[in-house]
């Protein structure tokens, strides 16, 4: 059996996606900037994708700018309205494309303050209130983290940011198939979200910019995108993205009740069967998709092999920082270990998933976890 748990690193596309997608590469391959007939069909399709996903937002047509993907959206989002005497608050947990993007700025002279959250995952208000200064230009606070799911209270962040002019910004990623997303209840200034977490194409994505908010391009060209991300536009990735927030509107109520049965399934029985564990991060304010369990005595990278032996792909962390042997950030950040950290699994659900997936994913890790637990050697086990 094959069984794809590691939804929070990309999700398997919508054949309903494709289906939107597939007239745009071969049939209509018009430059949407052209002002011929090509063109203008090209063009058409995508302020139709644009008017989708504005109408998910809650925003104007103008205020969406596609981009690659949230990387580039967030390192638009951060670089295009910081200045050289500017302050920037931030967390600990953010996605490295935030995170890296912070500490260039830091290297170039810029001011950076990262503020932890508390062990559960979650940033306290108050905490990115002390550290307001004059000359503070921008928040930016993920909406859901992606290694642990916890949900940050975006609302009264943005209501913090606006009483005090600071512009906010949110890197949605994680929370779009799952959450509310009104840029306008929310008071976003700027919000980054990315096709391939929800169900649609890799390599699309949208920095939602608030109408008056002062940024400049990071990238020189042709002056598409409010001549804020120049490059001739991807047709059938925005058609295709405009296709799967759609679907998410449609059917995100639903999804969301299942998934949730399954993960909380899925909790239910490693808790009952598989001792020494712990849930990383608050299980309330939490996206219904996702478990992050430390297993004591076990490496998390062992667990992961063994179970894509059997055929099921779950993560440990993020996948992004797969590779390296230096442990979460994430984790890391909510006081685990070097130990917690290495032997936690992230397993996160999607909509195709089932509850016979999740039986025999959780059958495999009850043996593998007893495998390597009567392997570890003593001097391993003892200072856990
Ligand atoms: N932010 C978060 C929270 C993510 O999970 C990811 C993807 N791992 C990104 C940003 C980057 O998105 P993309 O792959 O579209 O560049």
């Amino acid at each position: 059996m094959k069984v794809y748990l590691d939804n929070a690193a990309t999700t398997q596309m919508d054949k309903e996606v494709l289906k939107a997608m597939e007239p745009y590469f071969c049939d209509i391959y018009g430059n949407a900037s052209s002002l011929h007939s090509f063109g203008q069909e090209a063009s058409k399709a995508v302020e139709n994708a644009r008017q989708k996903i504005a109408d998910f937002l809650n925003c104007d047509l103008q205020e969406i700018i596609f981009t690659s993907g949230a990387t580039e959206a967030n390192n638009i989002a951060i670089k295009g309205v910081i200045n050289s005497k500017d302050h920037i608050i931030t967390s600990t947990i953010e996605h490295p494309s935030v995170l890296e993007t912070c500490q260039n700025l830091e290297k170039k002279g810029i001011e950076v303050s990262y503020i932890k959250p508390n062990s559960d995952g979650i940033i306290k208000v108050e905490d990115i209130e002390k550290k307001i200064k004059n000359n503070t230009k921008l928040i930016s606070i993920m909406y859901a983290n992606n290694e642990i799911g916890t949900i940050q209270n975006i609302k009264k962040i943005g209501e913090l940011a606006k009483n005090k002019k600071i512009i906010f910004h949110t890197d949605a990623v994680q929370a779009i198939n799952h959450l509310d997303v009104d840029v306008q209840k929310l008071n976003l200034d700027l919000l980054s979200l990315s096709g391939h977490k929800i169900y649609g194409p890799k390599g699309i994505g949208v920095l939602f910019v608030k109408k008056g908010t002062k940024i400049n391009k990071i990238q020189h060209g042709g002056h598409h995108e409010s001549n804020l991300r120049s490059g001739t536009l991807n047709v059938p990735a925005i058609v295709g993205l405009g296709k799967a927030v759609e679907m998410i509107l449609i059917t995100r109520d639903k999804n969301n009740i299942n998934i949730k049965k399954m993960r909380d399934y899925a909790l239910e029985l490693i808790q009952k069967k598989i001792k020494n564990i712990k849930l990383n991060g608050d299980l309330e304010k939490r996206l219904p998709n996702n478990l992050n369990i430390s297993f004591m005595n076990v490496e998390g990278e062992a667990l992961l092999l063994g179970l894509d032996l059997a055929g099921i792909a779950i993560s440990t962390g993020s996948a992004c920082s797969s590779g390296s042997l230096e442990p979460s950030h994430v984790l890391m950040s909510i006081g685990l270990s070097h130990e917690q950290a290495h032997g936690s699994l992230r397993i996160t659900f999607g909509k195709q998933n089932t509850q016979q997936e999740i039986e025999y994913m959780v059958e495999e890790l009850i043996k593998l976890v007893e495998k390597y637990r009567n392997m570890a050697p003593k001097r391993f086990t003892q200072h856990l």
